[in-house]
Order: structure tokens, then C-alpha cells, then sequence
């Protein structure tokens, strides 16, 4: 009776540094089928670790600013250190179109930017149980200088400050809780009445017709009752 949309959802997932957003949107798409990520582009190095195509596509200043005159992003950002972040508009389209709920794990700016253009999206805000375990975190990934663990810093906390442009707050204390809750979020967002295309009310007088004249069925004193 009830005909929901077919297109997937648009998840973002925004968080803190070290708020361990990698590690739980990893068990989500492992544990969600029909959930897709979307791999940006980027302008920043490639870090130890890092594989193109997997965590990013990783391109230079000039090829990224290309891509910007082409139309190819859905959304861009000058994240950190004036190095370019950008969703690719075509995988996400394909994706969408195939009915996949695609994630988006990107920062406050480029949030806002894919929500002014879809305001169904969902908005997810990712953060660490507290300051002192962000700090704890840091010093024990070890990959960074003074200056640079700094300016992560303020960017959490300006972050922070943007909270309610969010839908949802997820604090991640454990990984098997915020996925869960995510999950649920996820749940709750299919239910939604305006993902509801159409509600076919069917023919009642015919649906009544029938019941009465099955043969199975004793119908005596339904007749009396719907005289
Ligand atoms: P990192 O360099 O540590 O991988 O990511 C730095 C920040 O860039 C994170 O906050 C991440 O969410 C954000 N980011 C990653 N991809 C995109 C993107 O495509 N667009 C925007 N606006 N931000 C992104």
C-alpha cells in the first residue's frame, strides 16, 4: 500500500579529530550492504599507509582546481593546511540511482554545502568522549609536529561549535555503540513519511466483495453487520 522511495540516502559524517569516524564508518559499510562510501578527492600528501583509491583519490593543486572549473565536485572544501577535500558528483549520482545509501565522511564546511543542495541529507556529528582522549589519541598516533597538532585543535573546536547545523550526535566511547547507533538513526530515517512517494488506497467496495463471496469463509453474520 505504501510505496517508498527507491533512491538511496545521503548519510554525512562529519566528527572531530580523533574521534575514530574512520574506524566506525569501516564496521558500518562491513556490517550495511546497502551502504556505499563515497571516496573523495583530495590535493593533500599521501600519508604512510595510504593507498590511492582507497582512503582518497589523490591528485595534484592543478588537477583538483581542473576538476573544480569542470562542475566535477558536489561539494568542495579548502580543509586544512590550504589543501583541497571534494566529493565527486558522478560516483555519488551512480550510487544513489542504484538505491545505496551513500556516506559521506566529510567536514562542516562541505556539510553545509550538500545540505543547502539536498536538505534531506542526513547529517551525523562524530565525537570523542572528551577532550583529554582526543589529546590521549593524538600522542599516541604520534604522526604529527607541535604546530600541526595545534591547528586540529582549533579546527575541533570550531567544530564543535557547529553542532547544531547537525541532525544527530554520536559520541563514540566504543565502536560496537556508535555503530549501533548510527544503525539505528539509519533505521528510524527509511520510516520517515516524507521518504513515502505514494499510499494506494485500494478499491475498499471490491476488497469487501470478494471477502463475501469467498467460499471459505462463513459469512452469515458479517452480512447482518454490514447492512
Ligand atoms: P584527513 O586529511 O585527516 O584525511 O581529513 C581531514 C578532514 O577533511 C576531515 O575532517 C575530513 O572529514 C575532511 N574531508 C575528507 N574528504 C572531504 C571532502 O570530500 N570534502 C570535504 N569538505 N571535507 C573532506
Amino acid at each position: 500500500m505504501i510505496k517508498q522511495k527507491k533512491q538511496g540516502s545521503l548519510i554525512i559524517i562529519s566528527g572531530t579529530t580523533c574521534a575514530g569516524k574512520g574506524t566506525v564508518v569501516k564496521e558500518l559499510l562491513k556490517r550495511n550492504e546497502n551502504l556505499g562510501l563515497s571516496i573523495s578527492y583530495t590535493s593533500r600528501a599521501m600519508r604512510e599507509g595510504e593507498k590511492n583509491g582507497v582512503e582518497y583519490f589523490f591528485v595534484t593543486q592543478e588537477e583538483f582546481e581542473e576538476k573544480i572549473k569542470n562542475g566535477d565536485f558536489l561539494e568542495y572544501a579548502n580543509v586544512q593546511y590550504g589543501k583541497y577535500y571534494g566529493t565527486p558528483k558522478k560516483e555519488v549520482r551512480e550510487m544513489l540511482e542504484l538505491g545505496k545509501d551513500v556516506i559521506l565522511e566529510i567536514d562542516v564546511k562541505g556539510a553545509q554545502q550538500v545540505k543547502e543542495m539536498f536538505p534531506e541529507t542526513i547529517l551525523i556529528f562524530i565525537m570523542a568522549p572528551s577532550m583529554e582522549e582526543v589529546k590521549r589519541r593524538i600522542k599516541a598516533r604520534g604522526k604529527e609536529n607541535n604546530e600541526q597538532i595545534i591547528k586540529r585543535f582549533q579546527v575541533a573546536y570550531q567544530e564543535i561549535n557547529e553542532i547544531t547545523k547537525y541532525n544527530y550526535v554520536v559520541v563514540n566511547d566504543e565502536v560496537k555503540n556508535a555503530v549501533q547507533k548510527i544503525e539505528a538513526i539509519l533505521i528510524s530515517e527509511k520510516c520517515r513519511v516524507d521518504r513515502i512517494e505514494e499510499i494506494a488506497v485500494e478499491n475498499q467496495e471490491e476488497i469487501i466483495h470478494e471477502f463475501l463471496m469467498d467460499k471459505d469463509f462463513d459469512n452469515s453474520t458479517l452480512y447482518d453487520k454490514l447492512k
